[in-house]
């Protein structure tokens, strides 16, 4: 869930006079003349901002390795996609709870899953910027050695930002909502990551969050359901290339997961121009985007015994995404033939509403979806998301299962037969 946006307008009348980026170079002797002296001390504030092209970025993943001669003792270096994930929220706090879940631990399992996919490949170097304890020592040292850097960074790209509007080469901010209690040392953090990111040549960073509905009773479930990509919006520097990973990804996620259907978020990809952390005020040089996987008191995650299995899902369908950006020929991962982390699966045992076995149930879900059954006719993944749990879209997926191969005396029932065709179909050995 993110809360931080900013105000462009209030920066724009607050700081008023523009300052110059690198980008406007050419332009500061024309300004120099409009807004005297000042502007000149203003430019020399205004890093460079040099945003990743998709042509950079996929030419890392498919660089031949660069080899000393054979005489030498240097190492081969491959050139890796280096990709930064960033847990939603603080070790100690922040995000949304529900129940005894907390979006901010849900977050670094989601990462931590996806770390090992990425690991794995050879093609990645990915960092990841906190567990559920700590920061990783990096970035509370970045934070504590440069934490006025950053800030005097931010202030100069949102001077930067104001200048650009007031010359027409940037419109403002829409949304604008003003959060005049936004805690500024979290937005400083938000910024610091960034900052980071373009002064260590990241690539992608994927900002991982739960999204909440806000009006639900303590406990109850809210309405809405499904995921939702944001990327920087179109007038920003590193948005062609976000946009074009997040398509990628988007796909992945859609085909087992249901899409927000929140009314801004329906579309999926949603263009936010004041987000901190995809690079609010044009700040970020890495392709960014933050993913609301899924509403947290979604059924997959307050059951227990599917949600490491959901988590798990949600971070190989990314890592999926991100091999499709590239073009991998390989795809899966090491040891899989499947898209998803429940499949292959043993079922063993009778599944019926009587007799829930839950990942039994997320594995069956996730089988009748891939023949072509689930979610049933008529309904979609909001109304019959994968939950492990045996319920109407189940039985009614089911009972189109069975019609197809004509088993006729298992109503209701994953039985003997059922289970022959799933196994012979779906089953095997997990070793993801
Ligand atoms: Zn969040």
């Amino acid at each position: 869930m993110v809360k931080y946006y900013f105000y462009t307008i209030l920066v724009l009348m607050i700081f008023g006079v523009p300052a110059v980026s690198s980008r406007f170079g050419t332009q500061v002797d024309e300004l120099a003349q409009i807004f005297g002296n000042a502007t000149s001390q203003l430019a020399a504030v205004i890093l460079s901002h040099n945003p990743k092209s998709i042509a950079d970025i996929q030419a890392k993943y498919s660089a031949s390795p660069i080899t000393a001669d054979s005489s030498s003792i240097i190492p081969i270096v491959q050139p890796k996609v280096r990709i930064l994930l960033v847990p939603g929220h603080e070790p100690d706090f922040g995000g949304t709870e529900f129940g005894s879940l907390k979006e901010r631990d849900m977050t670094v399992e989601l990462a931590q899953n996806l770390s090992g996919f990425l690991a794995n490949n050879s093609h990645y170097q990915v960092i990841t910027t906190r567990d559920k304890n700590q920061w990783l020592p990096t970035f509370a040292n970045y934070f504590k050695n440069n934490w006025q850097d950053i800030i005097d960074w931010e202030k100069a790209s949102a001077k930067d930002m104001a200048y650009r509007i007031s010359i027409g080469s940037s419109t403002p901010s829409v949304p604008i909502i003003i959060h005049n209690n936004a805690p500024g040392d979290v937005v400083n953090r938000l910024y610091g990551i960034t900052k980071w990111a373009n002064e260590n040549d990241i690539d992608i960073t994927i900002h991982i969050h739960f999204n909440d509905d806000s009006v639900h009773p303590y406990n109850v479930p809210g309405s809405h359901s499904g995921f939702a990509i944001y990327v920087p919006e179109h007038q920003y520097g590193n948005s062609t290339t976000s946009k074009a990973v997040a398509e990628t990804i988007f796909k992945r996620l859609s085909k087992y997961n249901p899409v927000s259907d929140l009314g801004g978020e329906s579309t999926g990809i949603v263009e936010e121009p004041s987000l901190i952390a995809i690079g609010a005020h044009d700040t970020a040089n890495a392709a960014s985007m933050l993913i609301e996987y899924a509403y947290i008191y979604e059924p997959q995650f307050t059951n227990p015994d599917t949600r490491s299995l959901a988590l798990k899902d949600l971070a190989y369908q990314t890592y999926l995404g991100l091999e499709d950006f590239f073009g991998s020929k390989t795809v899966y991962a090491l040891g899989s033939s499947y898209d998803t982390v429940a499949l292959p699966h043993s079922w063993m045992q009778a599944i019926s509403d009587k007799n829930v076995q839950n990942a039994d149930v997320f594995a069956l879900q996730t089988a009748l979806l891939n023949d072509g059954e689930y979610p049933p006719k008529q309904s979609d993944l909001n109304q019959c998301p994968r939950t492990g749990k045996f319920g109407l879209c189940t039985r009614e997926a089911l009972q189109a299962f069975q019609q197809k191969y004509s088993i006729n005396d298992e109503v209701d029932t994953v039985g003997k037969k059922t289970r022959q065709i799933l196994n012979q179909t779906f089953g095997g050995t997990n070793t993801l």
